[in-house]
């Protein structure tokens, strides 16, 4: 017996990496790292119709970007590999023979016609279908004419009718009657494994120790001790994770919003946060700090305090936790994040060092990243639409304010963040003295006429990140609607 854990994720590139795919990975990957043990990727790809390369990739790329690095893997190698499924063909009919001679399986040479006709009739008489073992024990002869007749047989395993008891590490003892589950296939007739079969082959080969997955799998693992049971293999332990619902308690599905990694990262979602959330879905942190990092849960982290019952995917605390992680970010980092978003703008019109000024001044409020595609408008280009502005600059308060603002502001140094906050303080403070007009008031006059918008980002930065020319242009503009608004 091998003391060495060894945990795997094991998805099916049927599509782009799922959300509960990402948090099953994050459980296996935080058992692994807190027990020193090794993180197994394998791809399940036996189902060739549904198979598809970029969805392979897609897998990798999403568990890469989360930080869920494994040990082992298609693309990297091991020592039990390959990690590939359909690369591994050529091992599952060796174990499915062998419980063939040891009389655990059988070949079974029903055509489809005849197995639908076994299950209409299950139906008809309200009945559970199983398997009827018709060709359990078929003889010489037959086997031979089904041969002539060019008819090619499944294997089935031969389910041992009794009660299956196991001790999952998350839901406690788990009991089941095998005679209900009905003796199934584990080698098609074309020569490929069923899921059932090719798991427990690969989980023993690869020496898997526990098999942590969603709850989704229970009904499978019965069928899976038994193989193991007959191949004379040791069970590993098994552990099954509640399912994440959607907030209407459904199963979480694209009418709720994003499912895929890739999806929530094309929305704007950070991968930091993204796996700090399913972290939550099931777990929940000794302390009440949510925030954490995965080497932080991992410090925390026992799989059996995770909770066995069901999670809800919390779209608003999502977006919450994103916010948070927005205004923590290092901002290097969360410009080269946002350019992307960015893609309907001009960004040659700023420097790299204003293009940050502009992130750090704006992302107080974002939920996601594509949130800034709106907040950022007036950063780009000589004009700003004024209509929602109108009325604010048609006002004798926002001539006075302007007029002063196009003399001074000529004058400014724009490069200096002090001088540039200490000129605009002057003014509104002289506004104040001379005409006794609120700082704010007159700030919404030049603010509305450089950015075309009465709320915003810092004024300081938004002057230095436009610069002095676009901003004289800008106030010159706002003066001739004032003009006209009050007809002088
Ligand atoms: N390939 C299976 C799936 O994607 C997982 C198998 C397992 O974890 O046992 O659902």
């Amino acid at each position: 017996m091998t003391n060495e854990i060894r945990v795997r994720i094991a998805p099916s590139p049927s599509g782009n990496l799922h959300i509960g795919t990402a948090r099953t990975a994050l459980f296996n990957y935080l058992f692994a790292l807190k027990t020193g043990g090794t993180f197994v990727l394998r791809i399940e790809d036996t189902d060739a119709e549904r198979t598809k390369q970029e969805y392979i990739d897609n897998i990798f790329d999403s568990l890469k970007a989360l930080g869920l690095n494994w040990d082992e893997g298609p693309d990297i190698g091991g020592e039990y590999g390959p990690y590939t499924q359909s690369e591994r063909f050529d091992i599952y009919p060796k174990y499915a023979q062998m419980l063939l001679d040891k009389g655990y399986a059988y070949e079974c040479w029903c055509t489809n016609e005849e197995l639908e006709k076994e299950k209409e009739e299950a139906v008809q008489n309200h009945k559970a279908y199983v398997y009827s073992r018709k060709c359990m024990n078929i003889t010489k002869e037959q086997r031979e004419q089904f041969i002539k007749e060019g008819r090619k047989p499944s294997i089935r395993f031969k389910v041992e009718h009794k009660e299956l008891v196991f001790n999952d590490m998350v839901k406690g003892e788990l009991k089941f009657d095998t005679s209900l589950i009905g003796d199934f296939v584990i080698m098609k007739s074309n020569g490929t494994p069923t899921y059932n079969f090719a798991v427990v082959i690969d989980d023993m080969l690869m020496k898997i120790s526990h098999i942590i997955r969603g709850e989704d799998h229970i009904s499978n693992t019965p069928k899976q001790i038994l193989i193991y049971e007959a191949l004379g293999a040791e069970v590993p332990e098994f552990g099954h994770l509640g399912m994440i619902l959607a907030p209407d308690r459904s199963k979480l599905s694209k009418r709720h919003g994003a499912t895929a990694v890739s999806d929530f990262v094309k929305e704007g979602y950070l991968t930091d946060a993204l796996i700090n959330f399913v972290a939550l879905l099931g777990w929940a942190p000794s302390d009440s700090q949510e925030i954490k990092t995965v080497n932080e849960i991992a410090q925390d982290f026992r799989i059996n305090e995770i909770s066995s019952s069901n999670s809800i995917f919390e779209y608003d605390k999502l977006n919450w936790m994103n916010g948070q992680y927005i205004k923590k970010m290092n901002i290097s980092k969360l410009t080269d994040l946002i350019i992307p978003f960015l893609s309907g703008y001009d960004l040659s019109e700023l420097s790299r060092e204003k293009l940050e000024k502009m992130v750090e001044i704006t992302r107080e409020p974002l939920t996601t990243l594509k949130d800034i595609q709106n907040d950022v408008s007036y950063f780009f280009g000589f004009d700003v639409p004024l209509d929602e502005v109108k009325e604010l600059l048609s006002s004798e308060l926002s001539k006075k304010a302007l007029d002063a603002f196009l003399l001074l502001a000529e004058k400014w140094n724009f490069e200096n963040e002090e001088i540039l906050h200490n000129d605009l303080a002057d003014l509104r403070a002289g506004f104040k003295e001379k005409y006794g007009y609120k700082p704010k008031e007159t700030m919404w006059a030049i603010r509305a006429a450089i950015t075309g918008r009465t709320r915003g980002a810092d004024m300081v930065g938004i002057l230095m990140i436009l610069g002095k020319e676009k901003t004289l242009y800008r106030t010159k503009k706002a003066i001739e609607l004032n003009k006209k608004a009050l007809g002088v």
